[in-house]
């Protein structure tokens, strides 16, 4: 399967195509087609025409992302006012700032900061989603978005509760399943069409936008796009403006250079938040990586 990466502008053949949301890997960048459909809801909101790689520089805007990792949100790093926040209570507890090791169902943030909240598999392994949801409905501006992955099934009514989170402790209803970077990260449910109820608030319009682009690899999927105070409006989708991407350099290289960065190292799990906060999280995943 070829195509042209909407987040790096690469054109190439696609790897790893049987893998589901976390395949169809661009050759170029790591990106997935799950990263890719992020790519491509965010640019129908800014209404961009061209890879994320080439989008304007919007240094007002504030974006959010959870567990951020690979080359979209080293982009969106580069583009927006960006924050991002690795859950990490041990980090908090030693003094460290709250903001970046926050997770979303405490978020060290005033109302009404953020005009972007990015949770792409991210909900489901939050203990409390409702709570984490209201959060984020907090921290973002009036006509602010939230735009939102996890594993979906359409066929499924109500969302599967594998813990039960009602007491102090987690009880593990179905057997624990891990995913996330490395494979350590609980999933403590596989949402259902329900998920658009936890969503929804008097003041939040929900949208789920079905997204397939086979011409960017972006394979059958839903995301959840939610908004403070406004209806969803999205544009309709474009075609990437010829020639945008341009002449590339290639991404190991362009992280090579930017980030002082092993150029072999797993793109994948490349954080850019953590590392140029001097926090070496690429060999940091390197070993999970090997554990597992
Ligand atoms: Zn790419």
């Amino acid at each position: 399967m070829t195509g042209r990466c909407n987040v790096c502008g690469w054109s190439d053949r696609f790897l790893r195509l049987d893998r589901g949301r976390e395949g169809t890997v661009c050759r170029n960048c790591g990106s997935t087609s799950r990263n890719r459909a992020v790519g491509h809801v965010f640019a129908r909101i800014l209404d961009d025409d061209q890879a994320v790689f080439r989008w304007t520089y919007r240094r007002t805007t504030r974006v959010l992302e959870s567990s951020a990792r690979g080359a979209l949100a080293m982009y969106f790093r580069m583009k927006f006012d960006y924050y991002g926040t690795e859950f990490d209570p041990a980090k908090i507890a030693a003094g460290e700032d709250p903001r970046a090791y926050a997770d979303f169902q405490k978020l060290h943030y005033d109302d009404e900061t953020f005009d972007f909240v990015v949770a792409s598999d991210v909900f489901e392994h939050i203990r409390h989603d409702a709570e984490a949801m209201r959060e984020v409905q907090r921290v973002l501006k009036t006509g602010g978005y939230l735009i939102l992955t996890v594993p979906y099934d359409e066929q499924r009514a109500h969302t599967i509760q594998r813990v039960d989170t009602s007491g102090p402790t987690d009880v593990h209803l179905l057997p624990a399943h891990y995913h996330g970077g490395g494979g350590h990260t609980l999933a403590y449910r596989e949402y259902g069409r329900d998920l658009i109820d936890l969503m929804r608030a008097p003041d939040f319009f929900v949208e789920q936008v079905a997204v397939a682009v086979p011409e960017h690899g972006i394979t059958p999927q839903s995301v959840f796009v939610g908004r403070k105070d406004r209806p969803v409006a999205l544009h309709p989708a474009r075609a990437l403006r010829a020639g945008s991407s341009g002449p590339m350099v290639p991404f190991r290289l362009f992280v090579a250079l930017k980030y002082r960065q092993h150029p072999f190292g797993p793109i994948r799990d490349f954080c850019p938040y953590n590392f140029v906060r001097g926090f070496p999280q690429l060999y940091r995943d390197a070993r999970f990586a090997r554990r597992s």
